[in-house]
């Protein structure tokens, strides 16, 4: 069932659990992670950047596979369509192509500007009844050919944006998207808990979940973390179980070169990333 993020969102804050967002990039993603949600009775984020939409031919693209495939697998469990790292125009073509979520990442901008165009977001989406997100500060790592540093936001700049009106904020707190280097320091919980403090309890987002301890998804969770971010792990899973299927040889075996054999295991590896991060994050049974 397609709906904005805002509830499933809140009750997440006030059940001290998290919800996933899961990154798409094709249909066998898709099914994957809306079959996943669904056996686990867990609402569940699908996340697109604005590179995946351009790879499955654009916007209006996504939403109408997500729909219909909502509908035809039968899913009852709350899901949102979210486009992930937005800019201004993407956010807008989002809002027009029947997407029910939406990032508008301006945090690379000067607060000011990020303010005017955040406002301008914020009323458009909820004019057309999708929830929005909006990040202060950068946040480490590389996504889209967007790199940061690992940093902390201000939880004064924190405050201003949540003022706009928006749904949840995305705010570094030391994440870095993709994998985390050994010299990592891990998240700044103290940054947390006075960005927490700032914002007056809206449910926080933390990118970059890939290769975060598992205690530390959990103390970001009690300390207000409503959804996390899981792109990069999907990513890998994916590709060793593809690299497992053709280095046995099993493509050279009988019909093993049919994409539905070929793509299968990855399929199934994403399942069960998936499968892991709705235990972890404590959204299964919160349907
Ligand atoms: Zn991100």
């Amino acid at each position: 069932m397609l709906v904005n993020a805002t509830n499933m969102l809140l009750k997440a804050r006030d059940g001290h659990y998290g919800v996933g967002q899961f990154n798409i990039n094709n249909l066998e993603w898709t099914k994957s992670i809306l079959l996943t949600a669904q056996e686990m009775n867990s609402p569940v984020i699908l996340g697109v950047s604005e590179g995946a939409g351009k790879y499955m031919a654009g916007f209006k693209v996504v939403a109408a596979m997500v729909r219909a495939m909502d509908e035809s697998l039968g899913i009852t469990v709350p899901v949102a369509l979210h486009l992930d790292h937005g800019t201004y125009e993407g956010a807008k073509a989002c809002i027009e192509a029947g997407f029910t979520s939406i990032m508008f990442d301006g945090s690379h901008y000067p607060i000011e500007e990020n303010v005017a165009k955040t406002t301008e977001l914020v009323a458009m989406a909820h004019d057309h009844g999708l929830s929005i997100e909006a990040e202060v500060g950068s946040i480490g790592g590389e996504e889209d050919g967007v790199v940061g540093a690992g940093e902390v936001a201000d939880p004064a700049e924190c405050a201003k944006i949540t003022a706009l009106g928006i749904d949840f904020l995305a705010a570094g707190i030391g994440n870095i998207h993709g994998k985390y280097p050994a010299n990592w320091k891990g998240l700044d919980f103290d940054a947390l808990e006075k960005i927490h403090q700032a914002t007056g309890n809206i449910p926080l987002v933390l990118h970059g979940g890939t290769g975060i301890p598992e205690e530390m998804v959990r103390k970001a969770i009690s300390l207000g973390v409503s959804k996390i971010n899981v792109n990069t792990e999907c990513q890998l899973s994916f590709a060793d179980a593809t690299r497992k299927y053709i280095e046995a040889g099993k493509d050279l075996q009988g019909k093993g070169y049919d994409p539905r054999k070929l793509l299968a295991p990855g399929a199934e590896a994403i399942k069960a990333t998936v499968r892991e991060k709705i235990e972890l994050f404590g959204s299964a049974n919160k349907a």
